[in-house]
């Protein structure tokens, strides 16, 4: 049976988690975390999502993804990856909420996570960190960070001014944002 992550597999006591899935505690249940096959072993009682593609290991850490910013709170910033193609893969997000924390911003100390992202801001962000229910991002490294930006008062986009400082050409808001090098350059969808 062909499976899209965040589908229900079965009960817990039914399956065991195995390869694409995860355990959604709460509701005691396996659900899947992939796209593919779904394999269930009725001997072992183990549950399997497998892809013929590479797209599993592409919620892995290491794997540099762009997302929007959905939700600022005082520590974290919530993110909703979007999906991609690249040469070498097709990057789906599953089900997990995709998180970055102030610590991992940037280098610098930041007194207030507002300084740095707002919401509707796309970033391209590195995965540093995947568990049963979120994925841990970072944007610590010159080439992450916002790739464009929108001014939170008239919501058009901001120009770069200087480093990590921008500028709203509609009305002339000036403020921070942890910009990526190539800022309203690169590959922007
Ligand atoms: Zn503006």
């Amino acid at each position: 049976m062909f499976t899209l992550p965040g589908e229900y597999i079965g009960t817990q006591e039914e399956y065991e988690s195995g390869f694409g899935t995860y355990k959604n505690s709460e509701e005691g249940e396996i659900r899947s975390s992939n796209t593919g096959k779904l394999k269930l072993d009725k001997k072992k009682h183990k549950a399997e999502v497998r892809a013929k593609t590479k797209i599993p290991k592409m919620q892995a850490p290491g794997t540099v993804i762009l997302g929007k910013v959905t939700r600022t709170r005082d520590q974290v910033l919530e993110i909703e990856p979007a999906p991609f193609e690249s040469k070498k893969f097709t990057f789906i997000p599953n089900e997990k909420q995709a998180i970055l924390h102030i610590s991992n911003i940037k280098d610098d100390y930041i007194d207030d996570i507002k300084t740095q992202y707002r919401i509707g801001d796309i970033v391209r962000a590195k995965i540093t960190g995947v568990d049963e229910t979120t994925v841990e991002l970072a944007t610590d490294q010159g080439n992450l960070g916002t790739i464009k930006a929108y001014c939170s008062k008239c919501r058009k986009p901001m120009e770069k001014i200087g480093r990590d400082k921008v500028k709203c050409s509609q009305c002339g808001e000036k403020t921070t944002r942890k910009t990526a090098k190539d800022y309203r350059e690169g590959n922007i969808k």
